[in-house]
């Protein structure tokens, strides 16, 4: 195993800093709520970003995550983790400076590696050059996201088209994107795997139905997590199917692996930075007659994160280390333990720093709060904790049964 990152890395993650210190931290916060205020249907980014991006885009600290060489920097895993634990410490408006934004990111991946040159014209091309934004749309209400096999949103051909019917929630960042992929049943009478395809709907199709942002935790996020009605929803089956017709498991599956994986790296970033902020808030905080920094509870806070971040880190690394030895699916458990681990253990993290910054820690003057509600989600998306321990549970029992089955029976009596 070897974490040591390469030169390469050692520079971008250098110039990634430097880059967020002078144009990220001092106006994050003003980001988050242009944000808000300015992504409508035919606006992707707010001005703030746009000059933001175009001076990241510059520098060549673009596309970061893209592990082909031909369409992006070509980083390893462990290379984009050391560069993403960066990116984590003001994850969104830096995720977006640089290119790097879920679900654009994942999206963008998938297209890499399955569009066809017309789509890869269409949609990866102004992608990657940032003119664009994409949202996901595969998770249901009436059905469990963890259980795809049991969607029900509806392709049926009639033609050379696609009439798309059923209705989708949480499609992240659906405002102001011109494209969504959308998984959607195309033979209902097959395999369970086999049932659905991944669509590339524009967001003008006619049927495209944008019903209303959902909020997480009070906070509709920007750009928004919406529920979409698709109402015979047409689109061309050479032009919208990506892939083969029946492969959208597949692709959901190549999509997902990396992305857990970059989730958990932009966590260990979030730490961090919470551990900072913890430590300099009980340094200048002064109560009952001493810092806060002097109280054992606060120390045990600050001592025990340390030990948590360090441990998480190392899953995380050792988690994209076999990513890039043996690809996503070999690496299942390895992925399933960080992401069971990670976020909660960050969650845990960013609740002592909230803690110790007493109400200023749940108001939305310090970044302390968006930290918390980003990675209380992650506990339920891409896989939620218990399915990764069902994973991880399967691939221990399954050690066990082969012991059990390799012993010579033991003669008794
Ligand atoms: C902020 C946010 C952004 C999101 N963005 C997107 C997006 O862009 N695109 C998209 O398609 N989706 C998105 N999602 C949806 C997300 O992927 C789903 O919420 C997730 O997959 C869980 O699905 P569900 O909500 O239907 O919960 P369910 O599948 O109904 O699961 C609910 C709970 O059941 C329990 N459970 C599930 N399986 C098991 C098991 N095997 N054993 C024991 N218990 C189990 C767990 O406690 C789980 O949390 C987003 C969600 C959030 C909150």
């Amino acid at each position: 195993m070897d974490f040591e990152p390469s030169d390469r890395a050692k520079d971008l993650s250098g110039r990634v800093r430097a880059f967020m210190d002078e144009h990220i931290y001092p106006q994050e916060l003003e980001i988050e709520a242009a944000l808000d205020r300015e992504v409508n249907t035919t606006t992707a980014f707010p001005e703030i970003l746009v000059e933001i991006r175009k001076q990241a885009k510059a520098e060549g600290l673009w596309n970061l995550f893209l592990p082909d060489e031909e369409d992006g920097p070509g980083l390893s895993n462990v290379d984009y983790g050391i560069v993403n634990e960066e990116i984590g410490r003001a994850t969104i408006p830096a995720a977006y400076a640089f290119n790097c934004q879920p679900p654009d990111s994942g999206n963008m991946e998938i297209l890499v590696e399955h569009a066809n040159p017309a789509q890869r014209e269409r949609w990866l091309m102004p992608l990657l050059e940032g003119d664009i934004r994409s949202c996901f749309s595969m998770t249901e209400p009436e059905t469990s996201g963890n259980d795809p096999t049991g969607l029900k949103c509806r392709a049926e051909r009639d033609g050379d088209d696609w009439v798309i019917n059923g209705r989708k929630w949480w499609t992240t960042n659906a405002l102001g994107a011109s494209v969504a992929i959308v998984m959607a049943v195309t033979d209902p009478d097959a395999a369970p795997h086999k049932r659905a395809t991944m669509l590339l709907v524009p967001t003008d199709a006619p049927g495209f139905n944008m019903v209303r942002p959902l909020s997480n935790m009070g906070h509709v996020d920007g750009p928004g997590h919406w529920e979409i009605a698709y109402e015979d929803c047409r689109v061309p089956v050479a032009e919208a199917t990506l892939n083969e017709v029946g492969s959208g498991f597949k692709v959901a599956q190549d999509r997902l692996g990396p992305g857990r994986i970059h989730h958990c790296m932009r966590l260990i970033g979030v730490a961090e930075r919470a551990l900072e902020m913890m430590c300099e808030r009980a340094q200048s905080r002064e109560m009952f007659g001493t810092q806060l920094s002097d109280r054992q509870f606060i120390q045990d806070f600050i001592a025990t994160s340390r030990a948590e971040i360090d441990q998480a880190k190392l899953l995380t690394l050792n988690a994209a280390w076999k990513l890039d030895q043996v690809g996503n699916r070999e690496a299942r458990r390895e992925l399933s333990v960080t992401k069971l681990v990670v976020p909660k253990t960050v969650l845990t993290i960013v609740d002592r720093a909230i803690q110790v910054f007493g109400g200023a820690g749940v108001s939305e003057d310090t970044p302390l709060s968006w930290m918390y509600r980003y990675n209380r989600m992650l506990r339920i998306g891409d896989g939620g904790d218990e399915v990764h321990k069902q994973v991880i549970a399967r691939f221990e029992l399954k050690k066990a049964a082969a012991r059990t089955a390799d012993q010579t029976p033991v003669a008794t009596g």
